[in-house]
């Protein structure tokens, strides 16, 4: 991949991440600011609903910022839209669609066949 393209997909990951972290600084925000009495037993209960909804929403933003920051580390080591398991040159409309892949699309079918049979 050429240094325009790495620069290009740079840019996508970059702004990516900075949404994720802005979005996350909301909800710990709301959160914090939820902190208030609550009187009514039943509210309480949706406020705790409401809690652990954020929790795994943030959860699933974390793991999407890991996979966002070893993104950029591919770029900066330079293997970055190289398939992990052939080591061919991911495609560029699938790395546009998900700067985060590792895998090719045949490798990605493949491992979500072997997930089936499992
Ligand atoms: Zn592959």
């Amino acid at each position: 991949m050429d240094t325009e393209k790495q620069e290009y997909f740079r840019g996508v990951l970059q702004e990516e991440m900075r949404a994720l972290l802005e979005e996350a600084g909301k909800t710990v925000t709301e959160m914090t600011a939820d902190n208030t009495n609550f009187p009514d037993p039943n509210d309480r209960a949706t406020q705790e609903s409401d809690r652990s909804f954020e929790l795994r929403i943030r959860d699933r933003e974390r793991r999407l910022i890991s996979k966002i920051r070893e993104a950029l580390e591919r770029i900066e080591a330079g293997t970055f839209g190289i398939c992990e398991m052939c080591d061919e040159e991911i495609s560029e409309a699938r790395l546009k669609a998900r700067p985060v892949t590792t895998l090719c699309i045949d490798c990605k079918i493949e491992q979500e066949k072997r997930e089936k049979l499992r």
